[in-house]
């Protein structure tokens, strides 16, 4: 950021005005202040114009520092889906070059809506509230914060971030802001799309469920984030909110009584800083949906 220098600094050497030695005759002050004030003039426009090149030049520095992030993993038949889910499915209605001449390419896809990354509505969890087409664009858009709590994971693959986690970022970063999209990073995105790794099982149908082994949001975090912080959303790059042993899905039920939506599946939350993110997150428009197919993005820099 360029300051501008107060007022007064361009007056601090006026200079210029001078008698030779001898001379009687009082000077014509009026008349030697006014070349004053016109020379000052001019050399203050000289300097206000450098001062505002340096800034835009500053500014648009910055501006090329910016750049978006896609924070989404590609849907394709390899997208970890729940254990109950069928996978993504991509099937080519028309593919080639066509009789008339030009070439024409379409395809059909059929999908759960929580598989890959997306967007639990609240719906999901909490009779009443948004459906997926519901959600209100503000809660999908706003400044966000992301808490790493990947070193505690490294320890505990069923780690539940908690309270006091998100506490000890606070005590790094600040508070997190009010209506804020809270972003978490267990680092678990490196294992994407490697179920074994990245759910703690590659199997399918309810023993798949049972086996689900992967860090989440205590359900005690998610409502403090809710009464204490008045969150947007909420993020995470796993395959569900809750931890992967949970039997209630109480961060879940938490959030979502609450009308707070949840990402699930989030990508390259690693690019992001702590701070500063601008997050744009738009699902797919399903009337009447529990979620879908969410394409998630972040502005960084200024
Ligand atoms: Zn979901």
């Amino acid at each position: 950021m360029v300051r501008l220098p107060r007022n007064g600094a361009f007056f601090a050497q006026p200079g210029g005005i001078k008698l030779r030695r001898g001379d009687t005759a009082k000077p014509d002050l009026h008349s030697l202040r006014t070349t004053q004030t016109t020379r000052f003039k001019r050399r203050d426009a000289m300097r206000i114009a450098l001062l505002l090149l340096l800034t835009g030049i500053a500014n648009l520095a910055q501006a090329q520092d910016a750049r978006w992030i896609d924070l989404t993993h590609d849907l394709s038949s390899e997208a970890v889906f729940w254990p109950t889910a069928e996978g993504f499915q991509l099937t080519t209605d028309a593919e080639g070059m066509t009789d008339a001449g030009y070439y024409y390419s379409a395809y059909s896809f059929c999908t759960a809506e929580h598989g890959g990354t997306h967007v639990d509505a609240p719906v999901h969890f909490a009779e009443g509230k948004h459906h997926v087409n519901e959600i209100p664009l503000d809660q999908l858009i706003g400044d966000a914060v992301v808490i790493d709590v990947s070193a505690m994971v490294n320890d505990n693959r069923n780690h539940q971030v908690s309270v006091a986690d998100l506490s000890a970022w606070e005590q790094k970063h600040g508070a997190i802001p009010t209506h804020s999209i809270v972003l978490l990073r267990t680092g678990f995105a490196q294992y994407w799309p490697d179920a074994e790794r990245y759910l703690g099982t590659a199997l399918k149908g309810s023993e798949g469920v049972a086996a689900l082994s992967f860090p989440g949001l205590s359900a005690e975090a998610a409502t403090w984030l809710v009464e204490q912080r008045h969150i947007k959303s909420v993020g995470i790059d796993t395959a569900s909110i809750d931890y992967g042993k949970s039997k209630n899905y109480a961060a879940h039920v938490a959030l979502m009584t609450h009308n707070v939506p949840a990402f699930e599946n989030v990508a390259n939350l690693d690019q992001l800083p702590a701070t500063g993110a601008y997050v744009i997150a738009l699902p797919i428009k399903i009337r009447g949906g529990s979620g879908g197919p969410l394409r998630i993005i972040a502005r960084v820099g200024q």
